[in-house]
């Protein structure tokens, strides 16, 4: 008995509903609303501003994805920088790959890594690796200062709204593209293409103008809206197709595999369609 059933609406008609056993914290920050929860299904999970950041079950799907695949793209990723990702998730994945000497985290909010470490242990352990330094700071201006300094930055940020809007501009892609050096990489979560397409074509068409490799990926989370969830890369050089079996060197995962990698890229036809 207890509990309460919790909606992520997706649109006026749409949800997400998930049970809440209960609440463990609740806190307005400086930049968003912050809930920390106990559900049935998915363990403790996230929520920013009454949407679903990770959850204990399934958060591995969207990590290993948003980790790996630039990771083994890139030959010899020493250098990592990391927007966004305050839970550490990212940063645990990072981790795995011997060959990064650092990997910089930049949260603009400092209460979403207090409360990941504390209720999301298994989530954030690895933000205390000495190969890592957290910064809590807006990532847009991080970026805006660094120059041919990054092989890999991947953006864990929050949807559009509120702290995370210029993270989806085309002066923010510039901006990365500077701060990756000649060879680099970056990959952005780009949400999901039933609700979201605009978002999806918007990104695309910037990230194209910038980068000589653009792709799109996905991945399955089932606490995410509609389910299907989507990535962009942008490369200067390396194609995430084109990665050479050799490269792939042995990893714990539960969801990205080297086949994965590149079937990821098989787009369903009406996906593919939205990018054309
Ligand atoms: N995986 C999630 C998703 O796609 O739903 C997002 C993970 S959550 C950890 C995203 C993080 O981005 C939040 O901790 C938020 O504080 C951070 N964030 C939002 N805007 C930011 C900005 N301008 N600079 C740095 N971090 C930002």
């Amino acid at each position: 008995m207890g509990g309460h059933w919790f909606t992520e609406k997706q649109t006026e008609n749409f949800g997400i509903t998930i049970k809440i056993n209960r609440t463990l914290h609740t806190e307005q920050t400086e930049f968003q609303k912050l809930d920390m929860v106990e559900t049935e299904e998915f363990g403790n999970m996230l929520l920013l501003d009454g949407m679903v950041m990770t959850s204990q079950r399934d958060e591995f799907v969207y990590h290993e994805m948003v980790a790996h695949v630039p990771l083994f793209t890139h030959p010899n990723p020493e250098n990592v920088l990391v927007v966004g990702g305050g839970d550490g998730g990212v940063i645990r994945e990072i981790m795995k790959h011997p060959s990064v000497k650092k990997a910089t985290l930049v949260d603009i909010d400092g209460k979403v890594i207090e409360y990941s470490k504390k209720y999301l242990p298994e989530i954030a352990g690895e933000l205390e690796n000495e190969r890592v330094e957290v910064k809590v700071g807006d990532g847009f201006m991080h970026i805006a200062k660094s120059d041919n300094e990054y092989d890999v930055i991947m953006v864990d940020s929050t949807e559009p709204v509120g702290p995370a809007v210029n993270l989806f501009s085309k002066g923010f892609y510039a901006g990365i593209s500077k701060a990756l050096k000649e060879d680099g990489i970056f990959v952005a979560q780009s949400d999901n293409p039933w609700f979201t397409p605009e978002l999806i074509q918007n990104v695309q068409r910037d990230v194209r103008e910038i980068f000589p490799i653009t792709r799109l990926y996905t991945a399955n989370i089932p606490t995410y809206p509609s389910g299907l969830w989507t990535f962009t890369i942008g490369s200067k050089k390396y194609d995430p197709l084109e990665v050479s079996e050799e490269r792939f060197h042995e990893i714990e995962t539960k969801y990205y595999t080297k086949e994965l990698h590149k079937a990821a890229f098989v787009l369903p036809k009406f996906v593919a369609d939205l990018i054309k």
